[in-house]
């Protein structure tokens, strides 16, 4: 079981994810030490209200002893599944784990299960499910790739320990780097997550789980391209080198990332690339100025076609990329020049609010014109 404890009388949060030592030296930060990142006064804050956890947390966590029938498992299975895709990790995890115990280990419960207990670091459970999720990946390539992908993430992350500040998560390594490190990195994401709710209106809701990886580990788990330095994928990813060699770069990566878990808690998968990527690239940067004068990028020397940008930046080689990313940005924050930041605000948010309405639906609503109408004019003025 993971050492995922909610201290009632001190009101803290400590998450490792090793199995506790009753007097190892790692299972926890010493919560006197000055120099310790923040903690959670009281229960977690999502936005405003404050959500209280659930009350087998820290126990044998969402596992049920009593037989179900399978019809009550599966109705547990579809509940989990929708619970999941909403980002109700705690939920869904507590609905999944009923339907593995009513259902037995099946491909697509395994699945839900191992992609629920990464979200919220529950890296024993996560263990525990891996060995179905590899039976798994024999059938289907989707489970093979996160199989692949998890485990080669815990590998590199079992050794992790984790804190946490009022809207952020942190896991970083055990040895390699320093509580005195992760907490201006917990700093500096509490200054993200400030500054674009000051231009979007909006702020993340949940506590946004954050990976800060020790020398060499970014690469090893995540496998990405050498020039990128950060990535969204459920969690936030980072390399504590970059807070190191380029602190102002991994502040703004950060900031880029942050955008990405914010959005993706209000609308899903809903956003195209060109509008996810530009605005998180827009925030992260501080300003609308390539909206204005737009310039091709120099080592590409042309404007990209819309179908360069429709789908992961990260497959482009690293000089489409640079330029994918800085004309995404132009395009997002053209419509922050013609309609205020209220109108991308207003955006979000009916995405958020309507789980049924598409992005394309939500633009037209609130734009009058449809995204490839404004991406038509947005070519025809540009070029
Ligand atoms: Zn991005």
């Amino acid at each position: 079981m993971i050492a995922l404890s909610a201290c009632a009388a001190g009101g803290l949060l400590w998450v490792t994810n090793r199995e506790p030592e009753p007097h190892g030296p790692h299972t926890a930060i010493d919560r006197t030490d000055a120099a310790a990142p923040r903690s959670i006064a009281g229960p977690p804050q999502f936005g405003n209200e404050p959500v209280p956890l659930p009350a087998d947390f820290g126990g044998d966590y969402g596992r049920s002893a009593r037989t179900i029938s399978a019809d009550e498992a599966r109705a547990h299975f579809a509940i989990g599944a929708e619970l999941l895709n909403l980002g109700d990790y705690y939920t869904a995890a507590s609905h999944l784990a009923i339907a593995r115990d009513g259902l037995g280990d099946q491909a697509a419960v395994c699945q839900m299960l191992a992609i629920t207990y990464d979200r919220l670091n529950m890296a024993s459970d996560l263990l525990d499910v891996m060995p179905c999720l590899e039976d798994a990946a024999d059938e289907s390539e989707a489970a093979a790739r996160l199989y692949n992908r998890l485990a080669k993430q815990l590998d590199v992350e079992v050794e992790f320990q984790a804190a946490a500040s009022d809207h952020f998560v942190a896991s970083f390594p055990v040895s390699g780097t320093s509580s005195e490190e992760i907490g201006p990195v917990l700093d500096l994401l509490e200054r993200a997550r400030d500054r674009v709710r000051r231009d979007l209106g909006l702020g993340s809701m949940r506590l946004v789980p954050v990976v800060v990886y020790g020398h060499g580990q970014f690469e090893a788990a995540t496998d990405k391209p050498h020039w990128v330095s950060g990535l969204y994928d459920g969690k936030i990813r980072m390399s504590i080198e970059t807070y190191r060699n380029q602190p102002d770069f991994f502040e703004t990566a950060l900031t880029h990332e942050y955008v990405h878990a914010l959005t993706h808690e209000y609308t899903g998968t809903r956003l195209p690339s060109w509008f996810r990527e530009g605005l998180a690239d827009g925030l992260a940067r501080n300003g609308a100025d390539r909206a204005i004068h737009y310039q091709p990028h120099p080592e590409v020397g042309r404007i990209l076609g819309i179908d360069e940008l429709n789908s992961s930046f990260m497959g482009l080689p690293e000089h489409l990329a640079r330029a994918a990313y800085r004309q995404s940005h132009a395009m997002a924050l053209g419509l922050v020049r013609e309609s205020g930041w209220d109108a991308l605000h207003d955006l979000i948010l009916d995405l958020h609010d309507d789980r049924a309405l598409s992005f394309d639906e939500a633009f037209y609503g609130l734009f009058g014109e449809t995204p490839a109408d404004y991406l038509d004019r947005w070519y025809t003025t540009t070029r």
